[in-house]
């Protein structure tokens, strides 16, 4: 092949590494607890959305090694076929009581669920209401889908109002935002979308990746703000965060979940998740709805670190979750903090745009780092 094709490709690397905006791969050599080693330097992990450590779990991993024994390490086909196992069923049913749903459905990946859900769902002639801030997935599936689609202001209810008052709409409307925004961690108004898609029989599509294990005693956004599971709701979740492991799941009206069933293409055309990993996830859940003590955990420390933050005075945002950014004007003084963190070693790597808008080093609290993890961090974001 004609080198010139690479020499696109190669001139546009050299331009991201000129902006500082060039991305590579960090894979790990081990891992124990929030521990991790990257190039022979062991350093403290505050990077990860293991949100309750239950990645390392005996109980979870030990599941998923007796599942290994029944079924084997592979599905072999997609679920359709003969790649699902009695403990997808078993954890489908567990999902509908967790979530108080009629009906709940496993995919891939939280990636894979909004890509494929969000396209069967709304359809040529439908709306799509889409918060500015939304994860990429959410981002993608709305690409995919034949409706209309209007961005909101992020979080901003009345510019919601506005589209909705400017729009005409033949079919359904269906209003997507995250639970917990990924960038931020702050939380979407679900209360008020959740009044406006009630008056306006909208749907509401609600991704709970960061919500999950997390908020409302670890049932989610909804409990989180005390509101019931109704027809107009369907809460999209990951096993992949606060459940340490991988995949995720839509939960919402037994019709709905018979149509993605019928027409999402992430489901139908790829391998179900293997046994294992779903009664790893199986496990996790049953822990995080047994044993409160790991949410309580992660609230503190989430709580200790959020206050430092507050008084060195660091540039953050509204963010109420374990998700804790510090921001920076620009991209050179961000990379430069993260670097001061890592020789105090503390890994706290620096999200670019485009991901983001304003360069941040996003801290991530959890339940898994121990006291004097936590005070570490403490002392390192003092020298910052
Ligand atoms: C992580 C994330 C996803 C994707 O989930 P994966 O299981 O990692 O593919 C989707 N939505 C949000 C809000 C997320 O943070």
């Amino acid at each position: 092949m004609s080198e010139k094709i690479f020499e696109i490709f190669e001139k546009k690397i050299e331009n991201l590494k000129l902006q500082n905006l060039y991305r590579s791969v960090r894979d790990l050599k081990s891992r124990e607890g929030m521990k991790i080693t990257i190039k022979g330097k062991k350093l403290i992990n505050f990077a990860s959305n293991d949100y309750l450590g239950l990645s390392q779990h005996p109980v979870v991993k030990n599941s998923a090694i007796e599942a290994i024994k029944l079924f084997g390490v592979g599905g072999g086909a997609s679920r359709l076929l003969s790649g699902g196992t009695i403990f997808h069923k078993k954890m489908e049913e567990l999902l509908s009581k967790f979530k108080n749903s009629q009906k709940s459905l496993i995919f891939n990946s939280g990636y894979t669920a909004n890509l494929s859900a969000i396209q069967s769902i709304a359809q040529e002639g439908d709306l799509i209401l889409s918060d500015e801030f939304n994860h990429a997935s959410i981002i993608d599936g709305c690409r995919l889908s034949k409706a209309e689609k209007y961005i909101y202001k992020h979080c901003d209810i009345e510019d919601l109002y506005r589209l909705i008052k400017k729009t005409k709409c033949k079919g359904k409307r269906i209003i997507i935002t995250d639970s917990v925004f990924s960038m931020d961690g702050d939380i979407a108004p679900l209360q008020e979308l959740y009044e406006i898609c009630k008056n306006e029989e909208a749907l509401l599509y609600l991704d709970d990746a960061h919500g999950t294990g997390v908020l409302g005693d670890g049932f989610g956004a909804l409990k989180h703000f005390d509101l019931k599971t109704e027809d107009f709701v369907i809460q999209m979740g990951t096993f992949s965060k606060a459940l340490g492991s991988f995949g995720a799941f839509i939960c919402a009206s037994s019709s709905l979940i018979d149509w993605l069933i019928n027409t999402s293409r992430g489901f139908i055309y790829s391998t179900a998740l293997p046994a294992s990993v779903i009664a790893s996830s199986y496990s996790a859940l049953k822990l995080i709805l047994e044993d409160k003590s790991l949410i309580k955990k992660l609230w503190e420390n989430t709580n200790k670190v959020r206050e430092t933050i507050k008084k060195l005075d660091l540039l953050t945002t509204h963010s109420q979750t374990p998700i804790i950014p510090i921001l920076f004007k620009d991209l050179k003084e961000a990379l430069k903090a993260s670097k001061i963190l890592a020789g105090l070693n503390i890994y706290a790597p620096v999200i670019r745009p485009p991901t983001v808008k304003i360069p941040r080093i996003r801290l991530t609290v959890t339940a898994a780092h121990t006291e004097e993890e936590i005070e570490a961090l403490i002392e390192a974001l003092g020298r910052l």
